[in-house]
């Protein structure tokens, strides 16, 4: 009889560096109101049920809807949209939402920006009295998966160029009409999901007063004519699916429309109210990151001493604490002013460019610390470090934010 054999090191227990750590070094949270309190715990509630299961969904790349359905019963899904139909949570709940949840996992993260910031958010703001009627509570609670569909295959940054085309037909000779739309959708979350994607198109209906404006429409996702296909072999926020759509001469009611869009800039708002949320998510990453290179670099023995004794290694910690504290306050200032409805949307993207920027750095040097294990899915920094990258690039690249926050400080726009 052999025995099982056992590698020097293989009996030493895992490193413990998934816990929570106190990591709110000047105190930026510590006065919050105990309804927002009672809300974070509940998202801390929610990621210590679901998250344990994405690490593998990630894995093998496949988005496990019941954690979005969860989400909606945890009711965490509502992102301090201001609705009377919806449940109340500030600005500051909102922003800790988001960033529990993405601390937990970026595909979690990433479902609450499509579900809530961006989906549920275009229908509390534009939709009509009937439409918000038949669709908020079910979006809120996640029975319904929705989709925001306003980048192209040709047109990301400059999506303002959108190509999609919304048609009136009139078919007997009246009034009455249909909407036709052709266009096709790239990157879409949820969009393939079943439930129903709201369509940002530009109206082509020449002599008509909203001709050439943009529009947004609810499209059920079984319509005849879409099509939304999975994208493959993504290598950032995997345990959630986007798609590529095509509409193909979609036809859909006259209702179908969302009357209080008219232009562009109503897609816009809906962006710059999301932007906050990336910021938010970011600073959930990068806390992830820094706990585990602090954990494990207490635990991990080299040298005959742990990595936190060496010189080095502490001031790359409070290098990782110095940006993290800066996202903290970054963070809790934005929910400040949105609270007292005084943000304007460039302090919004200022907050996005400086915290996406700064995870990157705080995750690779986690990743680094980490070694060899740095690379291990189980150790979960790998993961986080690629799910940055997804949000480095949605609601606005780092570039599109530079150039938003150039026009605002000089008054020159540097766009094209
Ligand atoms: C994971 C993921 C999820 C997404 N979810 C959604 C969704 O649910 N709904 C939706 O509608 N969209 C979604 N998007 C799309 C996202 O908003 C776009 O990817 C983003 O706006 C950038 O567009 P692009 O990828 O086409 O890049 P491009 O616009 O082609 O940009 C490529 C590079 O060029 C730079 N660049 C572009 N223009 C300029 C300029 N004028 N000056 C200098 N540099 C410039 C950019 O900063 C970037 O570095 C998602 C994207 C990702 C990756």
């Amino acid at each position: 009889m052999t025995a099982d054999p056992v590698f020097p090191g293989e009996s030493v227990d895992r490193y413990d560096i998934r816990s929570r750590l106190d990591t709110d070094y000047y105190a930026v949270f510590a006065d919050i109101p105990d309804a927002d309190r009672a809300v974070w715990e509940r998202a801390r509630e929610y990621v210590d049920e679901v998250a344990p299961m994405m690490t593998a969904a990630w894995d093998r790349a496949e988005y496990p809807l019941q954690a979005a359905r969860r989400l909606g019963e945890y009711d965490l899904i509502v992102d301090g949209i201001e609705h009377p139909a919806l449940t109340r949570m500030s600005p500051l709940a909102a922003g800790l939402v988001n960033m529990e949840i993405s601390r937990g996992d970026g595909s979690l993260g990433t479902i609450v920006a499509v579900q809530g910031g961006l989906a549920l958010r275009t229908l509390a703001l534009f939709g009509s009295a009937q439409q918000q009627e038949r669709w908020l509570k079910p979006v809120a609670d996640a029975s319904v998966l929705a989709a925001f569909a306003l980048t192209e295959p040709d047109h990301g940054s400059d999506s303002v160029s959108l190509e999609t085309t919304a048609r009136r037909v009139r078919t007997d000779g009246s009034d009455a009409f249909e909407w036709v739309i052709r266009g096709s959708k790239k990157w879409i979350g949820n969009g393939a999901s079943g439930g129903i994607t709201l369509v940002w198109a530009r109206i082509d209906d020449e002599g008509a007063d909203d001709h050439d404006g943009v529009r947004c429409f609810i499209v059920p996702q079984d319509s005849p004519g879409y099509q939304g296909t999975v994208i493959e072999g993504k290598a950032s926020l995997r345990g959630i699916h986007q798609a590529h759509i095509r509409l193909d001469d979609v036809r859909l009611p006259a209702d179908a429309v969302l009357p209080g869009t008219r232009t562009f800039k109503d897609a816009s708002t809906v962006l710059y109210a999301t932007r906050s949320g990336v910021a938010w998510s970011a600073l959930g990453h990068a806390t992830a990151c820094y706990e585990a290179a602090l954990s494990y670099a207490m635990q991990r023995m080299q040298f005959g001493r742990p990595l936190a004794k060496f010189q080095m290694v502490q001031e790359r910690l409070t290098h990782m604490l110095e940006d993290l504290t800066a996202m903290q306050l970054y963070c809790r200032r934005l929910a400040d002013l949105e609270l007292a409805g005084a943000l304007r949307p460039t302090q919004a993207s200022l907050a996005k460019f400086h915290n996406t920027r700064a995870a990157r750095r705080i995750a690779a040097t986690a990743r680094d610390l980490l070694g060899g294990n740095g690379i291990l899915l189980e150790y979960g920094v790998i993961q986080h470090m690629a799910d940055i990258e997804a949000i480095h690039t949605y609601e606005g690249t780092e570039s599109v934010q530079a150039l938003l926050l150039g026009r605002d400080i000089t008054g020159m726009s540097a766009f094209v």
